[in-house]
C-alpha cells in the first residue's frame, strides 16, 4: 500500500513518515520545503532504514501534483502542507487562503481523477474557537479568530461537502490541540527559525541561550495559576493516531479530536522543562496576546472509543524530547 504524504517533510510529517515506514507501508513524500528541510529525508531513512520517494513540488502546482498521481500508485494521502503561522495569517490573509486551500482542491481533484478515496487531513483545536465550556467535544460550535484558523475550517467544510456529493470518499479530520516532543532518536523535531510563535519551542530557544527571556502572555486567566491552559500531545502520539485513523475499517466521514484531555498552564510547562531538564528558564509576565484564550483541552473520548486511541507519552518525556532534539541539532 502507497501512501501519498503532504508536507511529509514538516514536523508532524515526518514523524508520521516513520511510523508509516516503520509499519511497512510504501511513501511518497510531496512537500515544496518552504518550512522544512531536505536533509529530513535522509535523518528519516537513518532512522527507519528506508527509503521514500519524494517531490519537491507545490501543491499549488496542479500539472506537478497530477503527475505524481499519474506516475504513482497511491492508495490513501496524509495531507499535512499548510502554512500554519497565525501571526502571520493575519499579515498575509491572502497567501494562506491561496496555498492552504487551492493546495487542497488540486489534491481533491487529483484524487477524485485517480480514484483515490481515502484522506486523512490536519485541523486544529483553533476551529473550536473560545469554547463554552471544557474539554472540547468535536460537535461543538466552531469557529475562528484568524485567517489561518479560517482555512481549516473552510478546507473541513470542503470535505464535508465533498463526502455529501460522493459518499465512496473515506475522510477523516484530525483536530490537534498542541503537539510538542520530538523523536527519541533526536533526529526529528521542530526548531523554528528566527523568534517563535509557539511556547515550546520559545522555552528550547530560551533554554540553549539563543532567547534572553520567555514572555508568559498573560497571568490574569480565570485558570489554575492565571497563566493559559492548554492540551499538549506528544507528537509520536499524534502521529500513532494517523496510524490508527489509517487503519480504522469504519469508512465515511469522521472527526476526532487528537490531545492528551488533560490541560497544563503555561508556569506548569515551564516548570516540568526546568525539573526533568535540570535547566533554569528566564522568564518574566507580561500582557495577554491578542486573541488567546484562557484553556483549551481536548475530550479524546471519541478517538479513544472508535479508534482505540491512547497517548502513549507524558509531559516530562515532551519536555525531554523537545530539549534533546534542539541540543542534538545546534
Ligand atoms: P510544518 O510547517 O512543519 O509542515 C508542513 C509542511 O508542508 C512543511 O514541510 C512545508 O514545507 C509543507 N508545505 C506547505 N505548503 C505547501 C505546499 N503548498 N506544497 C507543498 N508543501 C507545502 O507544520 P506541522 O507542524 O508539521 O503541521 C502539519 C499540519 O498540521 C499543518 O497543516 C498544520 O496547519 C497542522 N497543525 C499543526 C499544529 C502545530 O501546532 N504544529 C497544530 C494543529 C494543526
Ligand atoms: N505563550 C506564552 N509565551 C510565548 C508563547 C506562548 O506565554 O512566547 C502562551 C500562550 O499565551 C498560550 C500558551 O503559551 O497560553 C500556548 O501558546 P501556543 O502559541 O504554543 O499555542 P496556542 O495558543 O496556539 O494554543
Amino acid at each position: 500500500m502507497k501512501i501519498l504524504v503532504t508536507g511529509g517533510c514538516g514536523y508532524i510529517g515526518s514523524h508520521t513518515v516513520v511510523d508509516l515506514l516503520n509499519d511497512g507501508l510504501e511513501v511518497v513524500i510531496v512537500d515544496n520545503l518552504v518550512n522544512s528541510k531536505r536533509d529530513v529525508l535522509e535523518k528519516i531513512k537513518k532512522i527507519t532504514g528506508k527509503c521514500v520517494t519524494f517531490y519537491e513540488y507545490d501543491l499549488c502546482d496542479m500539472e506537478k501534483l497530477d503527475s505524481i498521481f499519474k506516475k504513482e500508485s497511491i492508495s490513501a494521502v496524509i495531507h499535512f502542507a499548510g502554512l500554519k503561522a497565525v501571526g502571520e495569517s493575519v499579515s498575509i490573509p491572502l497567501k494562506y487562503y491561496q496555498n492552504n486551500l487551492t493546495g487542497t482542491i488540486n489534491l481533491l481533484l487529483c484524487m477524485q481523477k485517480y480514484n483515490v478515496k481515502k484522506i486523512i487531513f490536519s485541523s486544529s483545536a483553533t476551529v473550536y474557537g473560545n469554547p463554552k465550556t471544557l474539554p472540547i467535544k468535536e460537535d461543538f460550535p466552531l469557529s475562528t479568530t484568524n485567517p489561518y484558523g479560517t482555512t481549516k475550517l473552510m478546507i473541513e467544510t470542503i470535505l464535508k461537502d465533498l463526502y455529501q456529493s460522493d459518499n465512496s470518499f473515506d475522510i477523516a479530520i484530525l483536530r490537534y490541540f498542541n503537539p510538542i516532543g520530538a523523536h527519541k532518536s533526536g533526529l526529528l523535531g521542530e526548531d523554528p527559525n528566527g523568534i517563535p510563535n509557539n511556547l515550546m519551542p520559545y522555552i528550547v530557544k530560551v533554554a540553549t541561550g539563543k532567547l534572553p527571556v520567555l514572555n508568559i502572555f498573560g497571568a490574569d486567566y480565570k485558570t489554575v495559576d492565571g497563566t493559559g491552559v492548554r492540551d499538549y500531545i506528544h507528537v509520536l502520539d499524534l502521529s500513532y493516531g494517523h496510524m490508527l485513523a489509517l487503519k480504522n475499517k469504519k469508512t465515511g466521514l469522521k472527526i476526532y479530536n487528537l490531545g492528551t484531555g488533560k490541560g497544563t498552564s503555561v508556569l506548569e510547562l515551564v516548570t516540568m522543562f526546568e525539573t526533568v531538564n535540570k535547566v533554569k528558564i528566564n522568564k518574566k509576565i507580561v500582557g495577554r496576546r491578542e486573541g488567546d484564550i484562557d484553556a483549551c483541552y481536548a475530550s479524546c473520548s471519541l478517538a479513544e472509543r472508535e479508534l482505540g486511541f491512547k497517548c502513549r507519552y507524558t509531559l516530562e518525556d515532551m519536555c525531554l524530547d523537545s530539549y534533546n532534539y534542539v541540543k542534538n541539532n545546534n
